[in-house]
């Protein structure tokens, strides 16, 4: 797509300086999550005039920086909830049926471990989301229609409840009545280490949380110690503070965790829808037209 209209250059993950090189003279840029676009990049090239995300957070992004120096932030807030939404729910799955311990199980010769009665249901129980926003009203809605699940919410930014959600004001509400917690918050400075040791406190011992929105939100130290100790009964991650995880992380070791390499968007039908409106968005800007989804639009109005 991109090619039909502008001369494109590719960067391989990883390549600072070749992207460096590479960004000089630039119009736009396709990102992913792999570098920090700060306002030292953006300096390389004067033309450069959008930065399309291919994905929903721009955290990797220095808005304030785009925004002065004129620049468009796109991002693509769609394309990938289905797939997010769908991995949410596959590792509450995972977690309450023990998919990995009996698999790794019968591989051990331990065929007696179906005796252990470890899996739970999940029909009917409480299901606690913190941010109600596209993927987090996704999950709501499969975990209904599946599991005629009960859905409890928290996102005070929202003035009217979405459909099938019971919006609570207090957040400890969500952490008393849950058996499945699912994240699925933007990285703010609000956000960052939300989840620590005295909220994993009020959780349920028998609580299940996932976090598929962005690492930095839940303590990872805190977490492993919670999950080692019982005092919550496992966890699924897809995001992780620091990406690729550290070998030495305490997760490494923590009991009854599932991880995913920040994958759950990565599905085959979902990096093409993502790539096409991310390229769609930057098309849009080099022909003149406004991009559907520009992170920055207020911001840059004001300028
Ligand atoms: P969204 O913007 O539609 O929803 C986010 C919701 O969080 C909003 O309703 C907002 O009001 C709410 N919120 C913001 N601050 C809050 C706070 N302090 N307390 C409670 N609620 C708060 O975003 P989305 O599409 O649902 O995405 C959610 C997260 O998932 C984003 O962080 C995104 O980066 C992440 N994500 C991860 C992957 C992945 O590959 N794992 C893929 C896509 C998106």
């Amino acid at each position: 797509m991109l090619a039909e209209k502008a001369e494109v250059v590719q960067v391989a993950e990883g390549s600072v300086e070749d992207l460096k090189e590479k960004l000089k003279g630039a119009y736009g840029i396709l990102l992913g999550t792999w570098i920090k676009f700060t306002a030292e990049l953006m300096d390389i090239s004067p033309d450069l005039k959008v930065i399309s995300r291919t994905g929903v957070g721009v955290d990797n992004v220095d808005i304030d920086a785009a925004t002065s120096r004129g620049i468009m932030v796109l991002n693509t807030p769609t394309a990938n909830a289905i797939s997010v939404a769908e991995h949410a729910v596959s590792l509450i799955l995972a977690l309450s049926k023990q998919l990995i311990f009996l698999d790794s199980s019968i591989r051990q010769d331990n065929f007696k471990a179906r005796r252990l009665n470890l899996p739970i249901d999940v029909d009917g129980k409480t299901l606690g989301l913190i941010g109600c926003g596209g993927i987090g009203r996704l999950v709501a809605q499969k975990c209904r229609a599946a599991f005629s699940m009960r859905v409890v919410g928290y996102d005070p930014y929202l003035k009217v409840a979405p459909e099938g959600i019971e919006l609570v004001t207090d957040l400890n509400e969500i952490y008393a009545q849950s058996d499945f917690i699912s994240i699925h918050l933007p990285l703010t400075p609000e956000t960052r280490n939300m989840i620590g040791a005295e909220t994993l406190s009020r959780m349920k011992t028998s609580a299940i949380l996932i976090n598929t929105s962005r690492g930095g939100i839940v303590d990872e130290a805190a977490l492993a110690d919670a999950l080692n100790a019982g005092r919550l009964a496992g966890a699924g991650l897809d995001v992780f503070e620091q990406e690729p995880v550290a070998m030495n992380s305490p997760l490494m070791s923590a009991k009854n965790l599932i991880m995913t390499p920040h994958s759950a968007a990565l599905t085959k039908e979902c990096v093409l829808r993502v790539a096409q409106a991310a390229a769609t968005g930057l098309i849009d800007a080099v022909e003149g037209r406004e991009p559907q989804a520009v992170f920055n639009k207020k911001a840059l109005a004001a300028r």
